[in-house]
């Protein structure tokens, strides 16, 4: 075999395509490195990154302070498993609840991990104090939701393609159309242990619910005593304006996932963030990770979370984001049916007749531009946040020549 370096795009595409499970659908570039919003291929052409690893480069590819605290760490200590205490993990906690304005916190790795501490801790919670009968509880959650791909992540969505020869399916879900208060309400039962929703539906095509949808629905669930459970896995950690989404409605849910940005994409770090109530009632035994709550990791989260609050980063997506909207908006182009978003969380939305979103996302990647699809008729635009006004103008001409075209 020749040496990795002399490979082209070709080879490795074909390499990939031999040995590795068809699960993705990948534009065909083949990334060699990184830094801030920018990508190089192996071949040495430069694009400009329009996707952040679905948001969990917020801070930027390899950010400096980031891969410095990391190679630091490397250096000292990078996992005890909760055996044992490290050094680390007191601080990532007690710096992540206050920031948040929660009380306890649970590491975990993967997104869908803390999806599926959260369900655990709903249930916990309604059989402990809600006095829901043994494995009585129920969890309400939307239609065309996105919590992740493990067996009970995917028990809850209502997409085909993530069930299909899957099932059997985790019982003890309820999905209600998204942004229908009425439907919450009808759905709600003394077995409700949580409504579990995403503040903005990010795979299902970014789609925002109706103003007030979030604080309304909270009302609902203080009414009926059901928790609040909201995914801000993509949303949360500034994507949205917003250090999380849900403070765009000011609602203060009792139960929240964050991931992906937590580590600023250089591992798995995810959380489940809540109040002593619910988190306090976990005891030695009842749940476990090797490597939640790691010192690499904890570190890693730390600095993370530091770059994002002293280099503004949550400011500059609310105010960058409304302004490469206003941009967007100005592409007259019949076969746009919409242009949404909060903060740089910004779906396009063709109209079926366009023939999908996927095209479109290959003709940007040959200018320079790399967007994803999302639910067929959707392009995302969701850079690194560290992303600058000139590189956004930068973006825009070349997105308007290819929308105009
Ligand atoms: C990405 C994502 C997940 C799953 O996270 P993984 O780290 O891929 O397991 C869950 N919920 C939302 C909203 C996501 O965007």
């Amino acid at each position: 075999m020749k040496p990795t370096t002399a490979l082209s795009t070709a080879d490795y595409i074909a390499l990939e395509a031999r040995h590795n499970a068809h699960n993705y659908h990948p534009l065909d570039i083949v990334v060699e490195r990184a830094e801030g919003p920018w990508m190089w291929d192996v071949e040495g052409r430069k694009y400009l990154d329009f996707l952040a690893a679905y948001s969990a480069v917020n801070q930027g590819h390899c950010h400096p302070r980031i891969v410095e605290a990391a190679r630091d760490q490397l250096g000292k200590v990078t996992l005890t498993s909760r055996a044992f205490r490290n050094d680390q993990l007191p601080h990532l906690v007690k710096e992540l609840c206050e920031l948040s304005g929660f009380d306890m916190c649970l590491p975990m790795n993967s997104g869908a991990e803390a999806i599926e501490t959260l369900i655990k801790a709903a249930r916990k919670w309604a059989y402990e104090v809600k006095g829901v009968l043994n494995n009585q509880a129920e969890i309400v959650v939307c239609k065309d939701n996105f919590h992740g791909r493990t067996t009970t992540a995917i028990s809850m969505s209502t997409e085909p393609d993530y069930r299909k020869n899957f099932g059997p399916f985790t019982p003890g879900f309820l999905s209600i159309p998204y942004g229908d208060l009425q439907a919450l309400e009808d759905a709600i039962n003394p077995n409700t242990a949580a409504f579990l929703v995403e503040p903005i539906q990010g795979e299902a095509g970014v789609n925002i619910p109706p103003p007030g949808y979030l604080a309304e629905a909270a009302a609902l669930c203080k009414k009926h005593k059901v928790l609040l459970a909201v995914d801000e896995i993509q949303t949360g950690l500034g994507r949205t304006g917003k250090l999380f989404a849900f403070q765009h409605e000011n609602v203060t849910p009792d139960l929240v996932a964050i991931g992906k940005a937590l580590s600023g994409g250089i591992l798995p770090v995810s959380a489940v963030l809540a109040t002593r109530d619910i988190l306090g009632r976990f005891k030695p035994g009842d749940h476990g990770s090797t490597f939640g709550g790691a010192p690499f990791a904890a570190r890693v989260a730390r600095e993370a979370l530091k770059v994002l609050v002293e280099e503004r980063l949550v400011e500059k997506s609310a105010e960058l984001g409304e302004y490469f909207k206003g941009l967007l908006q100005t592409i007259h182009n019949p076969l746009i049916h919409e242009v949404r978003g909060r903060g740089l969380f910004i779906g396009l939305e063709l109209k079926p007749q366009a023939g999908g979103a996927r095209q479109y996302c290959e003709a940007l990647m040959k200018e320079g531009l790399l967007c994803k699809e999302t639910h067929h008729h959707t392009i995302r635009f969701a850079p690194p946040l560290v992303i600058t006004k000139e590189e956004l103008d930068w973006a825009f001409e070349r997105i308007k020549k290819v929308l105009s075209a």
